[in-house]
């Protein structure tokens, strides 16, 4: 079945791209409507659906656009939302993007928890994964498979240079506990080098250690929760994406290196398998 939230919810902070400080609302939405951006703040307040065919840039976070309307940074709240089992709300944000808290989605997976969710009458549309889909980039890869097991089990590998973070690898089966404890307050990471390089072309605004995990010379800046807590804010980051299919998946997910980029191209190949098996079921 599908579901939505009991309850509305609203968090507010500081964006990390352009260090704005926004609000977002998440309301109840009836089923079919699935989970749809409306940006408030702009004249007859222009609606962005989050699925794949919006995906407009995917450099440091996923931008959805529809028109001349986009809302930046949606992973996060949309890995909490597809994580928790929330297949339709209504999500209005008063800017560009939504903002970054604690760069994971830790706060947005306990107001859904605190809010609720409620079944609704309509049957959310599955994809058993039927024949494998596979995306490269070089030697980064993102592969679905058909599997024996049930539901979805996603694994994510990492290989850095660094030796704090190094070789990295995380499995897991997808279910809104494990989700919520092991995957949801995995911070986003990042090298200093590479804030120092963004922030002096005007990018990052709103970057603090307060909202990543930041690698410099000398180790960590802030330490991590996890030795592991890298891959698991990659793994975070692939199930924001795969929301994008609107679809409830089964099969076995496995990414190498991959990147938002990646992760959307999948989402939109998935897709193309639903309506092809759909088409030939008709
Ligand atoms: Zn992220």
């Amino acid at each position: 079945m599908q579901h939505t939230l009991a309850e509305p919810f609203t968090l507010s902070g500081v964006t990390l791209h352009q260090g704005v400080h926004t609000c977002v609302c998440v309301l109840p939405a009836p089923a079919n409507h699935g989970r749809v951006f409306t940006r408030v703040d702009l004249p007859d307040m222009p609606r962005v659906p989050a699925r794949a065919i919006h995906v407009r840039t995917t450099t440091l976070s996923t931008e959805l656009a529809e028109g001349q309307a986009a809302v930046r940074t949606v992973e996060h709240l949309l890995a909490a939302l597809y994580g928790m089992g929330i297949d339709n709300c209504s999500i209005e944000v008063d800017g560009p993007e939504l903002p970054i808290l604690d760069g994971s989605a830790r706060l947005y997976t306990e107001a859904i928890r605190r809010s609720g969710r409620v079944a609704q009458q309509t049957r959310q549309p599955v994809l058993k994964i039927s024949e494998p889909v596979t995306v490269l980039s070089g030697d980064r890869s993102v592969i679905a498979l058909p599997t024996s097991e049930s539901g979805l089990r996603l694994s994510y590998a990492i290989d850095f240079a660094h030796a704090e973070i190094g070789s990295q690898w995380y499995s897991l089966r997808l279910e809104p506990e494990v989700f919520a404890s092991e995957v949801a307050p995995a911070r986003t990471f990042t090298l200093l080098e590479q804030v120092e390089y963004l922030r002096a072309r005007g990018l990052i605004q709103g970057g603090s250690l307060e909202c990543a995990l930041v690698l410099g010379p000398q180790g960590w800046l802030t330490p991590p929760a996890w030795p592991n807590e890298p891959v698991r804010h990659k793994l975070l980051d692939l199930v924001g994406d795969l929301s994008l299919t609107g679809l409830q998946l089964e099969g076995h997910i496995i990414a190498y290196k991959a990147g938002h980029d990646l992760h959307s191209q999948l989402a939109g190949q998935l897709i193309e398998q639903y309506e092809r098996n759909y088409a030939s079921l008709r």
